[in-house]
């Protein structure tokens, strides 16, 4: 049997992987292929695709699509739609990346000041830790302030500084998830709705969000995820042959940010079959 990630982060977002050293392990591990789906940005698309080609020619062949993880808004709920096999030059698609990557860094420093107001004072060097390429988010600030001996963990800084309810808190500007949808369709990529059952929605508040996902094109669905336990996986089925949502799915490696999740593997018992990955690359326009 052949396996596949399709859900992968590097150091283009917040993944700790270069996206040369994700596709290596990718192949090291014997996956047939991965997407890499970072954070609002394409930019480790063309190295990963690029160290496949080298690894190609050295004989241990790895698949490497393009993707994308948009974040959108849904009633002040962040949620993710995973754009497979858009084309990473598309320039619609990467100037509102763009956009979305500088509100991003607007409210960076926003959340600086506000950590300077508390006597805390971080840098953006202290966030990016020797990254350049780099989408920051909550979760730098969060290692920052291990890395300073401020927390103890990524997690204590989450609950006393950077919740929702914390004081440092900044919201961000969202796409809309219709807006999303659109933008990877229009770049030619399959829109699939990431890990649904991570926002907790009741169950018919999340039967209206993918009705309404659905009629704006959405064609997949994370019905194989590292989180999933007990009947979560059948119950996506459920909800993917009712909606007519292909079933996609992936670890949603981070590297050593989430350190129980690997490659293609999730937390050990994660599988997600080759054909999958053929099934949805057959909807792409
Ligand atoms: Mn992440
Ligand atoms: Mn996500
Ligand atoms: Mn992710």
């Amino acid at each position: 049997m052949k396996y596949v990630d399709l859900h992968v982060h590097s150091t283009a977002s917040d993944g700790t992987l270069t996206p040369a050293e994700v596709v290596e392990r990718a192949a090291s591990l014997s996956l047939a292929a991965i997407a890499l789906t970072d954070h609002d940005t394409t930019n480790g698309v063309a190295e990963a695709k690029k160290k496949a080609e080298e690894l190609k020619k050295q004989g241990t062949p790895i698949e490497v699509y393009s993707g994308v993880e948009i974040s959108a808004a849904y009633k002040r709920r962040d949620i993710h739609i995973v754009g497979l096999f858009v084309d990473e030059n598309n320039e619609l698609l990467n100037r509102t990346l763009e956009a979305t990557r500088a509100n991003r860094e607007n409210r960076n420093l926003r959340i600086l000041e506000r950590f300077e107001a508390l006597g805390i004072h971080l840098t953006m060097e202290d966030l990016l830790n020797g990254a350049t390429d780099t989408v920051v988010t909550r979760a730098h600030f969060g290692r920052a302030l291990v890395n300073k001996g401020i927390t103890s963990s990524v997690q204590e800084g989450f609950e006393k500084y950077l919740s929702e309810d914390g004081p440092c808190y900044v919201a961000r500007e969202y796409l809309e998830p219709e807006h999303a949808i659109g933008l990877i369709k229009k770049a030619g990529g399959v829109p699939v709705l990431a890990h649904p059952l991570l926002y907790q929605l009741p169950h018919d508040e999340l039967l209206t969000l993918l009705e309404r996902l659905k009629s704006a094109g959405l064609q997949g669905i994370e019905v194989y995820y590292s989180a999933n336990h007990g009947s979560d996986e059948m119950n996506v089925k459920a909800l993917a042959s009712y909606f007519s949502l292909a079933a996609s799915g992936g670890s949603d490696f981070h590297g050593a940010m989430k350190p129980t999740i690997e490659l293609g593997k999730g937390k050990g018992n994660l599988k997600v079959p080759y054909s999958v990955l053929q099934n949805l690359f057959s909807l792409k326009a």
